[in-house]
């Protein structure tokens, strides 16, 4: 059997998660493994503050917060994402604006941006899907003129970059996460890069339900209270743990998937070439991370088929996003602006092959083969 996904396990997380447990005793929030999390994500990817969270999509709702938007402001995003790209800003009142991505990336079209500009808006969300980034000197250059914040969901972007700055650290914040399902987990986490700091004392006090207790521990003031919007997004440091143990082999963990990923490309690479299938474009701009292995079918109809096709062979591949514009709180909460066709259309046509770390490249090989089989190509 082939799933989809195996969550990341190099073997170290244990040992790690019992010293949190039983030699520290330190197992609510901001413990050691926190600090020692956050202090890497900080120094390699250049960010000025990282926090980590207890996911991440309430890495997103601190963004949101963080944003301090009015009721009625209104927020840009691709309708082809995770539902909490959007729930997270609907929480705080905003109304959605979304727009279509780009065929070759199944990223925001940065050239459809500028039409949905109105003057409630105030937030722009580029989505690096599959851990590949977003156009992001247009992006920025279009908040930049017409002053608006850019908040990264680089949920899947963690390790990559975009022009040789990692993703997450080019916007106002940048959130990342730590799910099983992503290239590096602590079971449920997150993290939010703060990018300007005028906005860091506002994320560590949101973060530590409303309170300036960060700076109660630094010193800066002798008591601590209650200040500012907030909730609890600390993850307990057992969870920190579990992290550190792959970020201290991130890159190992990186170029394992890269080769996993390179395999499917090599070999389906004639399938694209016959007009069969298509298959996902890395820009010059962007170093990638392998979060995801995609093709596309030709219509939906193909896909049902192939997935079924794969299902007999035990292999499980997973379709992905339900466009959020039509959907009924994408309804509700929002609006589409301009053609939505890329993302009606290859939604439809998408389809992920497993991928994850320590993946046996003969297990990737059998998945082509399989792929090719099923469009007679073997
Ligand atoms: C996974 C994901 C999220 C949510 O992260 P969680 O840690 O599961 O809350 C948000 N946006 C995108 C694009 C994601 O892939």
């Amino acid at each position: 059997m082939i799933p989809f996904n195996i969550p990341p396990y190099v073997g170290t997380e244990l040992g790690f998660v019992e010293q949190a447990a039983a030699a520290n005793r330190k197992i609510s929030g901001d413990g050691m493994f926190t600090k020692l999390c956050s202090e890497w994500l900080e120094e390699r990817f250049g960010a000025r503050r990282m926090l980590l969270t207890t996911s991440g999509t309430t890495a997103l709702e601190m963004a949101a917060i963080l944003c301090d938007l009015n009721p009625g402001d209104e927020v840009i995003l691709p309708s082809y994402t995770f539902s909490t790209t959007a729930t997270a800003f609907v929480l705080v009142g905003a109304r959605l604006v979304f727009v279509d991505v780009r065929s070759d990336t199944m990223c925001i079209d940065e050239t459809k941006i500028e039409e949905a500009i109105t003057d409630k808006t105030r937030v722009i969300v580029p989505v690096h899907y599959a851990g590949v980034a977003c156009e992001m000197d247009s992006i920025m250059d279009i908040a930049r003129r017409y002053g608006l914040l850019v908040v990264e969901d680089a949920a899947q972007g963690v390790m990559s970059t975009y022009k040789g700055r990692h993703l997450g650290t080019i916007g106002d914040f940048g959130c990342y996460s730590f799910h099983e399902t992503k290239n590096y987990s602590m079971g449920e986490g997150g993290a939010i890069s703060v990018n300007r700091s005028e906005h860091v004392e506002r994320a560590e006090i949101i973060r530590e339900k409303g309170t300036n207790r960060s700076r109660f521990f630094r010193g800066q003031v002798d008591k601590y209270t209650w200040v500012d919007y907030g909730s609890s997004y600390l993850p307990s440091d057992m969870n920190a743990a579990y992290l550190w143990a792959q970020l201290q082999v991130a890159d190992e963990i990186n170029d394992n998937r890269l080769t996993t990923w390179g395999i499917y490309s090599r070999e389906l690479k004639p399938l694209a070439d016959a007009g069969l299938v298509s298959l996902p474009t890395i820009p010059e701009s962007c170093q990638h991370n392998a979060h995801m292995f995609y093709l596309k079918c030709r219509d939906l109809k193909e896909r049902t088929e192939l997935i079924d096709f794969l299902k007999a062979r035990n292999i499980f591949p997973a379709f992905h996003y339900v466009p959020l514009h039509s959907s009924p709180a994408g309804l509700r909460f929002g609006r589409a602006v301009g053609s939505m066709r890329v993302t009606d259309a290859d939604s439809d046509r998408l389809v992920r092959l497993p991928l994850y770390y320590d993946m046996p490249k003969d297990d990737a090989l059998f998945v082509s083969e399989a792929v090719k089989e099923y469009y007679g190509q073997r």
